[in-house]
């Protein structure tokens, strides 16, 4: 495969913009090849400047889930756009929109949109602070709700201690609100709560995994965070930005019948337009500007086109069966990679919830975020590059999920699986 064209771009982008790309992990620097440079995607592919196609498993990190370029989605855009871009007034569509999030979700009572999952994050947890009187906010090692400061936070040496900075440019100051505990252990959730009592606003959660790889709540997790947050008076945060209306209409909320106080939405929301959303009950969401004096405010919140594609991908979503056909055509794919990966000189281990996966190079089961990190990501990064030269398009990192669009074939998965074969054999 020629990659001149995208190599080209990556020297000349690297003089203006940091790294060359616009978000780390797409510099493909963990995978030891110079990234592709994407010229457009339509359905299940996606091609580069070079003229490469490749089957597209990234789907914009989530979004795509009608497949890239669903005409109902481009027309959605290409309408509202000849109504004006942005007018930075209240529209009907975001009427529209918040009553298609508070339908999926009950424990929605309002929402308000905002332009990125980081945002949505964010805001909700300024408004558990502003509800609570409290300061400290509870997050899972591996979890990653965006980068606002107080959420670049891994664990410390000790679940109850403070956290440290990940990332320069964090104060101490404001990480030291940040406790970590490790995903799947309520018992270490409990003991960080337990030694903090009284001064945790929010305990905020994927409630599947998605930026550790894939990795599912394990039975009794989820509910048993629920109950630790109403006996202590903690708000519970889903932060659903990558699962909601991904492995079910109604979230990973729906699928594991948990419920939390506030919830983040993002991704899928908004067609692949910049968009983000927090909502939750009444009473809490009336905290915030301009009915109470949380502030949280937004230049292009409720974008029109934004919205637009928003509505447009919800409907489509609703359609009878839509969440059977992706599992289904994510089951198909397990079960061919699980046969292909055979072929691999070491073990590896598949996770997947619905149309959300990821295979590690451990053994698994996966369960947290070290469990995660034990993963060969030299071997990773060999697979990876050798599918991209196969035609396929996978996240370009150990610790990402993969997702499933309803515009991939058999034919498609069968590729895919034929590839991956060959792959893992080179490995
Ligand atoms: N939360 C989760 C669970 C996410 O997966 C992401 C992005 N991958 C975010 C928050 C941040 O969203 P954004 O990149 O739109 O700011």
């Amino acid at each position: 495969m020629n990659h001149q064209k995208s190599a080209a771009f990556f020297t000349e982008a690297k003089r203006t913009i940091p790294g060359g790309v616009n978000s780390p992990v797409r510099a493909f620097k963990s995978v030891g090849c110079d990234p592709i440079f994407i010229s457009r995607a339509e359905g299940s592919r996606i091609y580069d400047v070079d003229g490469n196609a490749y089957i597209d498993y990234v789907g914009s990190w989530g979004p795509m889930i009608l497949g890239h370029c669903h005409p109902k989605i481009v027309e959605a855009i290409t309408e509202a756009a000849k109504s004006g871009a942005s007018f930075g007034a209240p529209t009907e569509k975001e009427i529209v929109l918040a009553e298609m999030v508070c339908e999926a979700f009950p424990n929605i009572e309002m929402v308000r949109m905002v332009s990125s999952g980081t945002e949505a994050t964010m805001s909700a947890i300024r408004l558990a602070r502003g509800y609570t009187g409290r300061d400290k906010i509870l997050k899972f090692d591996g979890c990653y709700h965006g980068h606002a400061d107080s959420l670049l936070v891994k664990a410390g040496s000790g679940a109850a201690t403070f956290g440290v900075p990940t990332s320069p440019g964090v104060p101490a100051d404001f990480a030291k609100h940040t406790l970590t505990a490790t995903y799947n252990d309520l018992d270490d959730a409990r003991a960080v709560v337990e030694a903090n009592r009284g001064t945790i606003a929010c305990i905020i959660l994927e409630a599947v995994a998605g930026n550790m790889g894939c990795v599912a709540p394990r039975p009794g997790f989820l509910e048993g965070l629920r109950a630790l947050c109403d006996a202590e008076g903690i708000l519970l945060i889903v932060d659903e930005v990558m699962t909601g209306f991904r492995v079910a209409f109604g979230g990973a909320q729906e699928r594991f019948g948990v419920r939390g106080d506030l919830v983040c939405l993002g991704k899928i929301i908004g067609g692949g337009l910049p968009v983000g959303a927090f909502g939750g009950r009444r009473e809490i969401m009336e905290m915030l500007s301009p009915v109470g004096g949380v502030y949280q405010a937004g230049t292009l919140s409720g974008n029109p086109l934004a919205m637009s594609a928003g509505i447009a991908t919800l409907n489509l979503l609703k359609a009878e069966g839509f969440y059977d056909l992706i599992e289904e055509k994510s089951a198909y794919l397990e079960k061919g990679l699980l046969e292909a990966a055979k072929e691999a000189p070491f073990k590896t281990s598949w996770q997947r919830v619905g149309g959300m996966f990821c295979t590690f190079f451990t053994e698994g089961p996966v369960y947290s975020f070290a469990d995660a990190a034990k993963s060969d990501t030299k071997a990773f990064g060999k697979f990876f590059r050798a599918m991209l030269e196969e035609g396929i398009n996978l996240a370009p990192s150990q610790f990402e999920a993969g997702f499933m669009s309803a515009a991939h074939s058999t034919d498609d998965l069968d590729r895919t699986i034929e590839a991956a074969r060959r792959s893992f054999k080179s490995l």
